[in-house]
Formats: structure tokens, C-alpha cells, sequence
């Protein structure tokens, strides 16, 4: 069993870094929150001073922190995690940051004489309780090879999605494709309640027809047809909308950056800002489908 150093104890990294509890590893933590530290020893955590003094002698050291400033932030630098680091200490990034970042950390990782991956998730805070989260990866294959046995232990899917950086990019194409689809879902149900369609009928022909997807066959965002969507308890998260607006921002920024003609992603990114700014911040993404009906 390993010494692992968690960094970054929140919503997500609270509840991944005591899988690695309950699989054995000693878990050493650290978070800015005293809350966060509090949380994470109760769960059988070993709580660090600092992140430089959990990271020492630790073997792999996982980062689980709010964007890519944060993450550079915190690993470079004479006082960072990568001066700190033993040699070959494995470096695995989960957090979701602009693959311009998430590049940088490899680079720096590398410059160093240290192993790296890029290892953002999807499946939100019930995932990282049950150990079920997906993993996507970018960075060596045999970065890969090391992290493997310690995501398996916080997942149940893990993707290699190839070099730095791949892992945020297929993470942003991902969400990218969710905050659109769900805005077509809830503005064809919006449309059918116009048109004297129930909730229930719309669902029914759609989930099993050309329309079906994630968004309406499991995160249906009108109450009823899946029980356990957030419909069904007045739209608390879930997946927020400031997460869903934070990810559809890094897929422009990148669109930008790699000049991908992305028109739909910027309306979503649009509605969201919109969304968001009415005060709907800490709701469920879903939830959108009362700011749509609200303007029809
Ligand atoms: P969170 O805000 O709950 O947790 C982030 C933690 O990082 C906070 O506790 C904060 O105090 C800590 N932190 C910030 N700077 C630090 C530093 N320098 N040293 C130590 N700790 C520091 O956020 P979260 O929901 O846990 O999300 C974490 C990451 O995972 C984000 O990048 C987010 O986009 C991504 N993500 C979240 C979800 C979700 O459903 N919450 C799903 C998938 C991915």
C-alpha cells in the first residue's frame, strides 16, 4: 500500500481521497477549508500542515482543485508540489482545467523528472461516493500504466484518451455536448407543453426514438418520467450551473484556440451565462428548462 497525498478535499476530492482510504493507501490530505480538512480525517485521513508537507515521501499525489490557476499554482515554484515531490513521484490531475494548463502541468511535471497525467472525471458527487466516477486520461502510457490501479479504486471507467492534455479535451468535448443536448431537450419539451403534449408522452416516444440521450433518458428535466432526475427535488444539484457554464467556457476557449467552428457550444455557453446571472448559479443545470418555459 502506498502513501498518497490528496490535495484539494472538496465536493469531489472529499469523498474520492477516502476511497483511497477504504482501499488501504494511507491518504495524506490538504485543503485551504478547515471544514475540508475536518471532513477528510474523520474519514480516515492523515491531515498535512501543508500540501508541500503532505506531498513529501508520498508515492503519487493527486490534485483535485477548482481550475488550471489553481493547479499551476500550487505545483510550481521553489515552495510548490513539484520542488517538494520524492523523484518518480506520479503526479495525477483530476481537476477540469483548460488543456492550455493541463499542458503546462505536463511540461513542468516533465521538467522536473516527473511522471504526470491529466485525469479530469465525470460523474459528479454521487459518483466520487460510490467509486464509480469515469476517468479520462492524457499523458505517457506508462503514467497511465502506474495511475491505473489507483483510479480504479475512485472509478469504474478509465479511458487513456492519449497525450497531455487529452484527458481535458475529451472531458470539455464531453460537457460540451451535454449542456447542448439538454438545452434541445428542455426547449422540446417547453415546445410540447405549448403543443398540449404531456411530460409523460414526449418521454416515452423520445427516450426510445431517434431523440433519446443522456439528457432526457436519465436526467430527464421535467418531474416525473426519471425519478431520480433533479426535476423531481425542485432542481438542486446534481451537476450546478456554474459547473456546466465553467465547462462550456473552457470548450470555447479552446474552439477558440484550435479554431473549431463551434456555434452551437456558444449558444449554450450564452443561455448558461444567462441562466446564471438571473441567480440560478447553484442550481441544477437542468434546471435551465424554467428559465426557457419562463421566456415562451
Ligand atoms: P470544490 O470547490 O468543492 O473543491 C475544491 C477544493 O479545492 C476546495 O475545498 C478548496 O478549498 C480547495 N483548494 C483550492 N485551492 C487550494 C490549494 N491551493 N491547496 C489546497 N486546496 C485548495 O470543487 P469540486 O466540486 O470538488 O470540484 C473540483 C474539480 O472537479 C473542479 O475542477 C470541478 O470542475 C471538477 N468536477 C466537479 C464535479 C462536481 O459535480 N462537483 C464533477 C466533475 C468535475
Amino acid at each position: 500500500m502506498s502513501i498518497i497525498a490528496f490535495i484539494g478535499l472538496g465536493n469531489m476530492g472529499g469523498p474520492m481521497a477516502a476511497n483511497l482510504v477504504k482501499a488501504g493507501h494511507t491518504v495524506r490530505g490538504f485543503d485551504l477549508v478547515p471544514a475540508a480538512l475536518e471532513a477528510a480525517a474523520a474519514r480516515g485521513a492523515e491531515i498535512a500542515d501543508s500540501a508541500a508537507a503532505a506531498v513529501r515521501g508520498a508515492a503519487v499525489v493527486v490534485t483535485m482543485l477548482p481550475s488550471g490557476r489553481h493547479v499551476l499554482a500550487a505545483v510550481e515554484g521553489e515552495a510548490g508540489l513539484f520542488a517538494a515531490a520524492e523523484p518518480g513521484t506520479l503526479f495525477i490531475d483530476s481537476s477540469t482545467i483548460d488543456v492550455s494548463s493541463a499542458r503546462a502541468f505536463h511540461e513542468r511535471a516533465a521538467a522536473a523528472g516527473l511522471p504526470s497525467l491529466d485525469a479530469p472525471v465525470s460523474g459528479g458527487v454521487g459518483g466520487a461516493e460510490a467509486g464509480t466516477l469515469t476517468f479520462m486520461a492524457g499523458g505517457s502510457d506508462a503514467a497511465f500504466a502506474s495511475a491505473r490501479p489507483i483510479l480504479e479504486l475512485m472509478g469504474k471507467k478509465i479511458v487513456h484518451c492519449g497525450e497531455a492534455g487529452a484527458g481535458q479535451a475529451a472531458k470539455i468535448c464531453n460537457n460540451m455536448i451535454l449542456g447542448i443536448s439538454m438545452i434541445g431537450v428542455c426547449e422540446a419539451f417547453v415546445l410540447g407543453e405549448k403543443l398540449g403534449l404531456s411530460h409523460q408522452a414526449l418521454f416515452d416516444v423520445a427516450s426510445t426514438s431517434s431523440g433519446q440521450c443522456w439528457s432526457i433518458n436519465t436526467y430527464c428535466p421535467v418531474p416525473g418520467p426519471v425519478p431520480t432526475s433533479p426535476a423531481n427535488r425542485d432542481y438542486q444539484p446534481g451537476f450546478s450551473a456554474a459547473l456546466m457554464l465553467k465547462d462550456l467556457k473552457l470548450s470555447q476557449g479552446a474552439a477558440d484556440t484550435a479554431g473549431a467552428a463551434t456555434a452551437l457550444g456558444a449558444t449554450a455557453a450564452e443561455l448558461y451565462a444567462a441562466y446564471e446571472a438571473d441567480g440560478n448559479a447553484g442550481r441544477d443545470f437542468s434546471g435551465i428548462i424554467e428559465w426557457i418555459r419562463a421566456r415562451s
